[in-house]
């Protein structure tokens, strides 16, 4: 058995030991990156294995065409399944990269130089989809002015709003003007009690796409920051899982479907993190 091989049996242990914790993930990703720069045959043999065991399909379907040897059968087998995958997921429901400080900050500073205002609610709103960029740049409905990220989530307004630059939103211009809202306020945890904290999420926060109605969870009296679309595995991998099942909202069976969750699946789980105490939780709904 070659050195690499080795390598991954162990640290797919560990994986599935661990059911995919923070430091679990976080050594496959090291290791991907290794082997993506090395040229021998037998990393990126392994490297195909890494890829797939964190759901990049794509890459492991693309990687596998490349060196697979076409003629033997158990490789033309694996090539049809990643295929069905790769066309169907691509790399979309890879498993994300546990962050580190460093790279949270890096992260930040990215986002102001795109020109993203801070959105207390909603603090990577790239991340989670509800800004998207475009090269060429598009017109905000709102200001008029020119901008390359432009909003792609729910906007209830009478009007027929195509483009929405972030400032619009961080301003509340775009609410005003449209007499609009990002986010229904019959569909809220209660619990806050402060109309300003109301006026900024609804009327000033990017909200989220939801498979059927989003809500926003809020805790220590004020709303929480939404993070994005997770599964269990997510959950696992930031280390949140057993925060999240500690939740009055969810009754046992409840539980067990937010156990159960797949990210892109059936049961959708969204999630939250405190802005106070810092505990996480999740809305979820089924598509
Ligand atoms: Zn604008
Ligand atoms: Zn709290």
């Amino acid at each position: 058995m070659n050195e690499y091989l080795k390598q991954y049996i162990e640290l797919q242990k560990q994986f599935r030991e661990t059911k995919g914790d923070q430091d679990s993930v976080r050594a496959l990703y090291a290791f991907k990156e290794k082997l993506e720069l090395l040229e021998d045959k037998q990393a990126k043999e392994v490297l195909v294995d890494v890829y797939d065991l964190l759901d990049f399909k794509k890459d492991a379907y693309e990687l596998l065409c490349q060196i697979g040897n076409r003629s033997d059968k158990k490789t033309l087998k694996r090539l049809g399944t990643l295929k069905d995958y790769a066309e169907n997921w691509g790399n979309h429901y890879a498993l994300p990269k546990p962050k580190t400080p460093k790279e949270k900050q890096k992260e930040k500073e990215r986002q102001s130089q795109l020109g993203m205002p801070t959105f207390r609610y909603h603090p990577n709103p790239l991340d989670t989809g509800a800004f998207e960029k475009s090269k060429e740049g598009v017109v905000c409905d709102c200001c008029g002015k020119i901008t390359h990220i432009y909003y792609t989530a729910p906007f209830f307004s009478v009007e027929n709003i195509e483009y929405l630059c972030p400032e619009c939103i961080a301003s509340g211009e775009a609410g005003r003007k449209y007499n609009g809202s990002f986010q229904d306020d019959f569909s809220l945890d209660d619990g806050v009690d402060d109309s300003e904290k109301l006026d900024e999420l609804i009327h000033r926060t990017p909200g989220y796409s939801g498979w059927q109605q989003e809500y926003w969870r809020a805790h220590c009296g004020d709303y929480c920051a939404y993070l994005g679309k997770v599964g269990v595995r997510e959950m696992r991998a930031l280390g949140v899982l057993e925060e999240v099942l500690d939740d009055p909202m969810w009754d046992d069976e409840q539980k067990e479907m937010i156990r159960e969750s797949v990210n892109g699946g059936h049961l959708q789980c969204y999630l939250f993190r405190c802005l106070h105490c810092g505990k996480h939780l999740v809305w979820m709904d089924f598509d």
